[in-house]
C-alpha cells in the first residue's frame, strides 16, 4: 500500500487478518484528518488532534508492518517501487493510494506566493502566518501589509476556511486585539464560477453565500485570479486586491512523480482504472482514491470514495490470492457536507434530503469526530473545538504558535 490516507488505511483493515503480509508505506509517520485541516488552520485545533501515528495503526495488526518513505519510482514488470532511500520493495500485488496536491494551472506566483491546507504543514504555516499579521498590524509596525485573507477558490475547503477566518474577526478578535479595529481585517473569497459550492444544489449554494457574507465575507463571484504575489492577488478584472496571506484552495492533481511511473493518466493526472480498480493494462497493480478515476467515469476527490475504493480493491486482493475473479467496484454515495461556520453548514443527501443550519452542523460534528482516528484525537478535539465554539464570546481561544 503506498499512501497511509483514507484509502490506504481502509485497504489495510480490509486485508488485516488475510493471510497475506502487508507493508504500508507513506512518506510521512503519520494519517492526516484533512476535512479538519482548516481547524488547525485557523487555530481551532492542535496539528496533533487530526494525524494518527501510522506505527501505532499498523502495531494493531500481526500482519501489518509501516515504513516511513516517499515512494519514487514503480517498475510494474519488475513488481517493484523504489523509495527515496535508493532501496527496492518487491511486491506481489500494489495499491496506490497517494492521494493528490495543489494544482496551480499555471498561474503566475500562485505556487511561489499562495499558501495551501492540504498537509498539516502547509496548515501550520497558514496559521502562524494568519496569527503574525494580526500580530504585526496590531503592532502598528511600518509598512506592514493590511490584514486581508483572500482564499481562491469557493469549494468546500475554501468555504470552510473563509467562515472559520470571519468568525476569527467578528468573535475573536475585539477581545484579543482591542487595538486593531476588526473592519480592518477583511476576509475575500475568490471564487471564477458565479457560485459557491458547485456540487450542491442550488438552494445550498444561495444559502450559502448568503451565510459567508452575512459574517462578513467579501464574495468576489464570477471573477478569476489572474497571478498571486507576494502582497497581492491581480484579479481577471484588473483588480490588485491587498493580500497578507492568500490561500490556495482550488484545484488538485495527482502529484508530478506519478507521470514518471508508466500508468495510463487523464484528467488531473488522474490514473485510469478499470471496474474492478485495477490500473488498465496493469493487472497486478491497483490504484484509489484521489489519484485514481474509472474509464466510465470519475468519482468526486472525497473521503468516501477513496475509504469504500481501498477497501474493495484490498477485497479484490483477497480474491486473486484465493484465485477468485476480481469485481466490479459499486460507489455508494452517502451525501455531501460543508461546514460554514460556528452552529452552521449544509448537507446534501443521496435521497434529495438537504439539512442546513444548526441541526446540519450538529451532523457534521457529530460525523467528523466519530470518524477520527483514535480515542485520543476524538476527546482533544471534542474538547477543542468545544472551547473555541463555547467560549467564543470570551476571547480568540486560538491556539498559537511562532510567527515563520
Ligand atoms: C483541506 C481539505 C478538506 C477536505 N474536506 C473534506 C470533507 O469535509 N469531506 C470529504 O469527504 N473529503 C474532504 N477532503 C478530501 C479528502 O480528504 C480526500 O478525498 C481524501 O483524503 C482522499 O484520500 P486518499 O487516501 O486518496 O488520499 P490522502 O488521504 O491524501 O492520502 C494520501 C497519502 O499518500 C501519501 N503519499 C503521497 N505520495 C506518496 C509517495 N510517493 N510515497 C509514499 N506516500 C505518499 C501521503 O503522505 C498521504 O498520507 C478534504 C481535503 C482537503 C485537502
Amino acid at each position: 500500500m503506498v499512501g497511509g490516507g483514507f484509502a490506504g488505511l481502509s485497504a489495510v483493515r480490509e486485508l488485516s487478518g488475510a493471510d497475506v503480509d502487508v507493508l504500508l508505506l507513506d512518506r510521512d509517520p503519520y494519517n492526516t484528518f484533512q476535512p479538519l485541516l482548516y481547524q488547525v488552520a485557523t487555530g481551532g485545533l492542535n496539528p496533533g488532534d487530526v494525524t494518527y501515528a501510522l506505527r501505532a495503526f499498523a502495531g494493531r495488526f500481526r500482519n501489518v508492518r509501516f515504513q516511513r518513505v516517499s515512494v519514487t519510482e514503480v517498475d510494474t514488470s519488475n513488481r517493484r517501487v523504489r523509495v527515496d532511500s535508493g532501496a527496492d520493495i518487491t511486491y506481489d500485488y500494489l495499491i496506490l493510494c497517494c492521494g493528490v496536491t495543489a494544482h496551480y494551472f499555471g498561474i503566475g506566483g500562485a505556487q511561489e506566493h499562495a499558501r495551501t491546507i492540504y498537509t498539516r504543514q502547509s496548515a501550520i504555516q497558514v496559521r502562524d502566518l494568519v496569527l503574525s499579521s494580526l500580530e504585526t498590524v496590531a503592532q502598528g509596525r511600518e509598512g506592514a501589509v493590511e490584514p486581508v485573507f483572500v482564499i481562491v477558490g469557493g469549494g468546500a475547503t475554501g468555504v470552510e476556511m473563509a467562515g472559520a477566518l470571519a468568525e476569527l474577526r467578528n468573535a475573536g478578535l475585539p477581545l484579543a486585539y482591542p487595538e486593531l479595529d476588526p473592519n480592518r481585517v477583511r476576509v475575500v473569497l475568490v471564487e471564477m464560477t458565479g457560485e459557491v459550492l458547485a456540487p450542491f444544489a442550488p438552494g445550498l449554494r444561495t444559502y450559502t453565500a448568503d451565510e459567508l457574507r452575512a459574517r462578513g465575507v467579501d464574495l468576489r463571484l464570477g471573477v478569476a485570479v489572474d497571478e498571486v504575489r507576494e502582497d497581492c492577488v491581480i484579479l481577471s478584472d484588473g483588480e490588485h486586491l491587498p493580500s497578507a496571506v492568500t490561500i490556495w484552495a482550488t484545484g488538485v492533481k495527482v502529484h508530478d512523480r506519478v507521470s514518471g511511473w508508466g500508468l495510463p493518466q487523464g484528467r488531473g493526472g488522474r490514473v485510469q482504472v478499470d471496474a474492478d480498480l485495477r490500473v488498465v493494462g496493469h493487472p497486478d497493480v491497483f490504484a484509489v482514491g484521489d489519484m485514481a478515476a474509472g474509464t466510465g467515469g470519475p468519482l468526486p476527490q472525497l473521503a468516501q470514495p477513496a475509504i469504500q475504493g481501498g477497501r474493495h480493491a484490498a477485497a479484490q486482493v483477497r480474491r486473486l490470492v484465493a484465485g477468485e475473479q476480481t469485481e466490479a467496484f459499486t460507489y455508494k454515495d452517502k451525501g455531501i457536507m460543508a461546514t460554514i461556520g460556528r452552529s452552521d453548514a449544509v448537507i446534501q443527501l443521496p435521497n434529495g434530503l438537504k439539512v442546513r443550519g444548526f441541526l446540519a452542523w450538529l451532523g457534521w460534528l457529530g460525523l467528523h469526530i466519530v470518524t477520527l482516528m483514535s480515542h485520543r484525537n476524538r476527546l482533544a478535539t471534542m474538547a477543542n473545538l468545544s472551547v473555541r465554539y463555547l467560549t467564543w464570546k470570551r476571547g480568540a481561544n486560538v491556539i498559537v504558535g511562532d510567527p515563520p
